[in-house]
């Protein structure tokens, strides 16, 4: 089954007017200097952060972090905790809020001040407000949604899910210079946190953006676990069929701990939030394990989860495309499926115990 799941690879794809760099950021001692965009919410430092500072240590690079918020100065001890050496802080209580143009100032001046070579943003709503505008800034390419990246001598080559997911783009930076990369969720994992302590540098913060004021943030009403945090991610497709269906399947994303998603079938029809989606119009996962619950396989899907570990899809259909891209499928009705693997989950968790 899993032949399909990188249903090929092109030749190596070089986008000059994306990847080429004009500037030169790499220090003549050959050592990386990585900078990392923090993003939190509700006081928290993301996983996705925290994934790549674990792995930008595990590659045993200069790793720095740049936090921004109001009232964030406490989770620069975090960033160091899992290997931010200095800790580029803009904490005042007008960066509560999402600013563009105010982020953006402090981000360029970050990077300026730490002479990174490399400015690595989580594939985030955030990372994609941000990251192009600080690489047009810096006059510099950028790649992004990366599920898969080497570093060998400043040579970076990327991979990214391309076209709703039909194929995986294969890229690299041709000139010299700070390489900007936004990198999906669930791609690293995170390692262990050790206490520590940033250096900590102080950011001026800008002037208010008057062009743009974000009074108010409403969240999102999707309810459960972050689908793009979550380490299992069970998903519904039109073949759950109503609101009976998302509540039958509902017991199996709460035993194993799992982000509760579905396609945007199941969301247009209303059964979920669209804050539920997964796809190339709404949120992109890579989970360790994602169980796909009477899900067709749509590109359109499948640009929102390829980049899944493990996947485990069960339809009637034994010609559906999920089957494609699953490492185990079952072909059979979710209805009859899912109590019984609920059931052997329960038991397996108890005789754990
Ligand atoms: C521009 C654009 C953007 C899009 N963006 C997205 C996106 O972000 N995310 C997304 O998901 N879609 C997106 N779509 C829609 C996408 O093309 C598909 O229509 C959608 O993903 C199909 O959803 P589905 O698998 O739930 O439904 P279907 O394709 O109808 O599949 C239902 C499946 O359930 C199976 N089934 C039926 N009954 C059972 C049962 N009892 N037990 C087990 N299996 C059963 C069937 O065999 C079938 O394979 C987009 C489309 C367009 C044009």
């Amino acid at each position: 089954m899993k032949s399909a799941r990188n249903i090929y690879f092109p030749e190596r794809i070089t986008n000059n007017s994306q990847l080429v760099f004009t500037q030169s950021g790499l220090e003549s001692n050959n050592v990386e200097k990585i900078l990392v965009v923090s993003e939190s919410h509700l006081s928290e430092i993301k996983k996705p952060t925290l994934e790549l500072l674990s792995h930008a240590k595990q590659m045993g690079l200069d790793t720095s972090a740049v936090l921004i918020g109001d009232g964030v100065v406490g989770q620069a001890e975090v960033l160091a905790g899992y290997g931010a050496r200095t800790v580029y802080l803009a904490d005042d209580p007008s960066l509560g809020f999402h600013s563009t143009s105010v982020y953006t100032e402090i981000i360029h001046d970050a990077v300026s001040q730490s002479g990174a070579t490399q400015l690595w943003f989580s594939a985030s709503e955030s990372g994609a407000d941000l990251m192009p505008r600080i690489a047009a800034r810096l006059g510099v390419g950028a790649i992004s949604d990366v599920t898969q990246f080497s570093i060998e001598e400043h040579e970076i080559t990327a991979r990214h899910p391309a076209m709703s997911g039909k194929v995986i783009q294969e890229c690299i930076f041709e000139k010299d210079g700070i390489r900007v990369l936004s990198i999906r969720g669930g791609s690293y994992e995170i390692g262990p946190a050790e206490p520590a302590t940033a250096n900590i540098v102080k950011m001026s913060v800008p002037e208010k953006d008057m062009r743009a004021v974000v009074r108010e943030i409403v969240a999102e009403t999707t309810e459960g676990i972050d689908l793009t945090e979550a380490t299992v991610v069970v998903a519904v497709g039109r073949g759950v069929k109503g609101e009976e269906g998302i509540e039958l399947v509902r017991p199996l994303a709460n035993l194993l701990g799992a982000g509760y998603g579905a396609t945007r079938g199941v969301c247009d029809y209303g059964w979920m939030a669209h804050g539920a989606q997964i796809g190339q119009t709404g949120k992109k996962v890579a989970p360790q394990i994602y169980i796909a619950l009477g899900i067709s396989g749509a590109i359109q899907h499948l640009a929102g989860m390829i980049g899944s570990k493990l996947i485990l899809a069960v339809n009637t259909d034994p010609e559906a495309p999920i089957f494609n891209v699953a490492d185990y499928g079952i072909v059979g009705d979710l209805f009859k499926v899912v109590p019984i693997l609920t059931e052997e989950i329960k038991i397996i968790r108890s005789a754990s115990a």
